[in-house]
């Protein structure tokens, strides 16, 4: 996981504080020298680094005393803070043309992810606040480049505007500007050329783009995972061309966190998107509070009620509640269910985003084994329509043939009986305890 050295780290140090109800100078002292350490070692520019603990030690030993918290609850609370504003503060939002359509340039090294990430943000787009963007493949150097957004624009049915490689990036962002007022667009993503390392010519062709395409926003693509060369490759793209906004890609891997903790000092430019793995729904707004509660362990329960409320259908979910108040929850719904979480991606991101989840033994280093929920899936589909809603009937020539069905074995389909037994137990309690609670009855 992203950050998990430098979370591990300032929790372990947080953990030290929390309880304690004098702070003194000294305390704060030695707490900082341990901060400090924990974002070096993450790769985190050292200008910043030195700023960052300045104010966080400031504020920690001059500050008003509040009621609710205790003295250590408060320095977390300033950390937390300063983290916050560390990566940018407020979340940015991205910009809307009131002369539609809107026109967000993509620029970028090579392999850092533009032409995904010019995919991803035209979906995110669509899916998110109903637009309609074309697709502009202005990368006439890197080969394949026009072929790959092609292939995204067809995932996606989104349409695509290409004149191939032999025409100059400026005049196919002109003809596209002017197409896609034709077609009433409103978002206009031009994959523009990058290159291995930053040259003269590409910010020169990048610039000429920049004047005919005005565009409403640049955003600069970088790899998470080159630590402090993104933050180098942030300040000499902005330098040039004056950025507007970053997506730092790939945070699904394991990154120390460094690029994402500068690039918003260093460069004065907000990160606005952050790519979370390579399918076309992987990319997320970014929410600085939301990162720094990540970071510090208190979870990110706003991502996790946000994704279920596009992934999860709500008029399932209440269809659902009723089936378990009513006892008629069958393995069929089950699946449904599992098919549910899944959309809302890796369930190991989903644990991570619970307050606390790294601290919880066992949780931290669950691996969710995704062969196992197959098996389960499997097996459940080798199931009779009677045996589905009956569980009951299952004898031993019943599981043999399911074993045979769904490629498993017998002690697995006993196992998945158990656990599906066990949970309808235990929505026997709950209901039982929420219809006892109606007449007045008392729970410790
Ligand atoms: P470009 O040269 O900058 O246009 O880079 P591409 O868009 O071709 O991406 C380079 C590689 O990075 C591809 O294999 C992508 O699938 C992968 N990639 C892009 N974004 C992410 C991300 O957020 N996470 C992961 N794991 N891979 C990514």
């Amino acid at each position: 996981m992203a950050f998990e050295g430098l979370a591990d780290r300032l929790q372990n140090t947080m953990a030290k504080i929390r309880g304690k109800g004098k702070v003194s100078e000294a305390d704060v002292k030695e707490m900082m020298r341990e901060v400090r350490l924990a974002l070096l070692e993450a790769d985190v520019n050292f200008k910043v680094v030195k700023d960052f603990i300045k104010r966080v030690s400031e504020r920690a030993v001059g500050q008003e005393v509040m009621k609710s918290l205790t003295p250590g609850q408060q320095v977390i609370k300033v950390v937390k803070e300063e983290l916050t504003e560390l990566m940018g503060g407020e979340q940015s939002k991205i910009a809307v043309s009131n002369r539609p359509p809107t026109v967000i340039m993509m620029v970028g090294l090579q392999g850092a992810g533009k032409t995904t990430t010019t995919g991803k943000l035209a979906n995110l787009l669509r899916k998110k606040f109903n637009r309609k963007p074309l697709l502009v493949a202005a990368d006439i150097y890197r080969p394949a480049a026009i072929k790959q957004l092609q292939t995204l624009g067809k995932q996606l049915d989104m349409p695509v505007f290409s004149m191939g490689d032999q025409v100059s990036p400026v005049e196919i962002a002109t003809k596209a500007l002017e197409h896609a007022k034709n077609e009433h667009h409103d978002y206009v993503i031009i994959d523009t050329a990058g290159r291995l390392h930053i040259d003269e010519n590409l910010m020169e062709e990048l610039e000429q783009v920049k004047s005919i395409a005005k565009p409403d926003e640049i955003f600069l693509v970088v790899d998470a995972m080159t630590g402090q060369d993104a933050v180098n490759v942030a300040k000499s793209f902005n330098e040039q061309l004056g950025l507007t906004g970053v997506v730092l890609t790939k945070l699904d891997g394991d990154t120390r966190g460094g690029a994402a903790l500068s690039i918003r000092s260093v460069t004065d430019t907000p990160i606005k998107f952050v790519g979370l793995g390579e399918k076309l729904d992987a990319l997320e707004a970014f929410h600085p509070e939301r990162m720094a509660s990540r970071i510090l362990g208190m979870g990110d329960v706003l991502t996790l009620i946000e994704k279920a409320q596009t992934n999860v259908d709500a008029e399932k979910a209440k269809e659902l509640e009723q089936k378990m108040r009513t006892m008629s929850f069958t393995f069929d719904d089950f699946l449904e269910q599992l098919g549910q979480v899944r959309n809302m991606g890796p369930l190991e991101d989903l644990i991570g985003m619970l307050p606390g989840a790294n601290k919880v033994k066992g949780l931290k280093n669950l691996q969710v084994d995704e062969k196992q929920i197959s098996h389960v899936e499997a097996i459940i589909k080798s199931m009779t329509k009677a045996e589905k809603i009956n569980p009951e009937i299952m004898n031993a020539s019943r599981k043999k043939r399911i074993a045979k069905g769904s490629g498993t074995s017998v002690q697995e389909i006993n196992r998945l009986l158990k656990q599906f037994e066990d949970m309808k137990k235990m929505m026997k309690q709950m209901t039982s305890m929420s219809k006892g609670k109606k007449k007045g009855m008392k729970f410790p």
